[in-house]
């Protein structure tokens, strides 16, 4: 008789970017933040798409949250706690 074996579905990284607001303005952006229309990931969206994400998957090893400058997004502190309370996201 053959065992069993389980497998996960996990997902190494998931970039996030919050964000394309920055108050620094670098003449050289790479994402050529500071020649585009600023705009914030719309915080109801995001949970959706992280409810699909994490419907299909299994765990998260790592979120790379990335902007402009995260720190501008308005939801961070309840993108954080999130996070911190999800079990399926590693780091
Ligand atoms: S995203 Fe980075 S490189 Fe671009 S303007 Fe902001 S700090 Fe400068």
């Amino acid at each position: 008789m053959r065992k069993s074996r389980i497998k996960y579905l996990i997902m190494e990284h998931l970039g996030i970017r919050l964000t394309t607001f920055c108050n620094l303005n670098c003449r050289k952006c790479a994402d050529l933040l500071p020649y585009q229309k600023n705009c914030h990931y719309d915080y109801n969206l995001l949970m959706e798409d992280m409810d699909k994400i994490l419907g299909v998957v299994d765990f998260i090893k790592e979120i790379l949250l990335g902007g402009g400058e995260i720190f501008l997004y308005p939801h961070m502190n309840e993108m954080l706690l999130i996070m911190r309370n999800f079990r399926m996201i590693i780091k």
